[in-house]
């Protein structure tokens, strides 16, 4: 089983009018294609605007999916819930927003959203808002005066701190301004790609010494800067899962898809295809133990230190 870290799949049904109950040709992700790839639960993005209406129209569609019957998803608030979801056979949905623009800076819908379920946020969608600076946005900005006291609130109410779409200030001053474990959901190994979006190997550390976890993102850009979607292999995976591995061990990182969110390698093209990398990891060099941290297990130890 799988727990990926990022989905894009309600910004996608929205787009693609498709649903989510039946399987597609179109996108990365519906519950046949779940099941298929073995993927017990996802964090499924709440795609972040700019006005709190946006965020609360998002959530309202997020509730539209998961209260489904047809989808026979189950949104997971506590740990325990992951046992519910295999006893069902659902698929759990773990309610994560992808930046904290639109939110108020007294917190009151910080800690309404949290009552509905909120476990894990983003502080800023590649923008900048009144809380931190996105990625290719001014260097010189990190978080703000509000945004530290944003971290303050998320730490005590229990929602996972997402870096992945910091930049580099905001990046560090979430380091110095948390004690909990900290995540990078979707990204990579900038040493092997540059891309903005991957973290540098000192980040890498960072993450790895907060106790928390990086998810290894298949967008194609993040994983080779030369590479195109039919080129890519999965060695080209496997080097950015054995790069973190090398920096800082086997207990920091993740899967973090990024499916129906970027352009996917021909390889993986779907979520149905979890097994085919994972048996490729196998042969490669990586055992069962390995393997257990790398599909779910980092990041359960992250959501039992963070959440309450
Ligand atoms: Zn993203």
């Amino acid at each position: 089983m799988i727990i990926d870290g990022h989905i894009d799949v309600l910004f996608a049904l929205q787009r693609q009018q498709r649903s989510f109950s039946r399987e597609s040709e179109v996108g990365h992700v519906d519950l046949p294609r779940m099941k298929k790839g073995n993927v017990l639960a996802a964090f499924f993005a709440v795609f972040p605007k700019v006005s709190s209406y946006s965020i609360s129209r998002g959530v309202d569609y997020w509730f539209q999916l998961v209260d489904n019957p047809e989808n026979e998803l189950l949104q997971i608030k506590r740990i325990e819930d992951f046992e519910k979801c295999k006893r069902e056979n659902k698929v759990g949905a773990i309610l994560h927003f992808e930046g904290s623009g639109g939110l108020e800076s007294e917190f009151h819908n910080l800690r309404n959203y949290h009552k509905l379920g909120l476990r894990s946020m983003g502080l800023s969608w590649s923008n900048l808002n009144q809380f931190a600076t996105g990625v290719g946005n001014d260097e010189m900005r990190g978080l703000t005066i509000e945004g530290k006291q944003l971290l303050g609130e998320m730490e005590e109410l229990g929602i996972i701190v997402d870096v992945s779409h910091l930049n580099e200030k905001s990046f560090w001053d979430v380091v110095d301004n948390t004690s909990k474990p900290i995540i990078a959901s979707h990204s990579n190994a900038y040493s092997l790609c540059d891309h903005i979006r991957n973290l540098k190997d000192e980040q890498i550390e960072a993450i790895g010494e907060s106790n928390g976890t990086i998810g290894i993102n298949f967008c194609v850009s993040f994983l080779s800067s030369e590479l195109n979607k039919d080129e890519i292999t999965f060695e080209i995976i496997k080097n950015h899962i054995d790069h973190i591995v090398d920096k800082v061990g086997i207990n920091h990182v993740s899967l973090g898809s990024d499916y129906d969110g970027a352009t996917i390698p021909t390889a993986i093209k779907d979520i149905s295809h979890y097994p085919i990398l994972l048996k490729y990891l196998e042969e490669t060099g990586y055992n069962e133990t390995e393997l257990n941290k790398i599909k779910y297990e980092n990041f359960i130890r992250v959501m039992k230190d963070c959440w309450k």
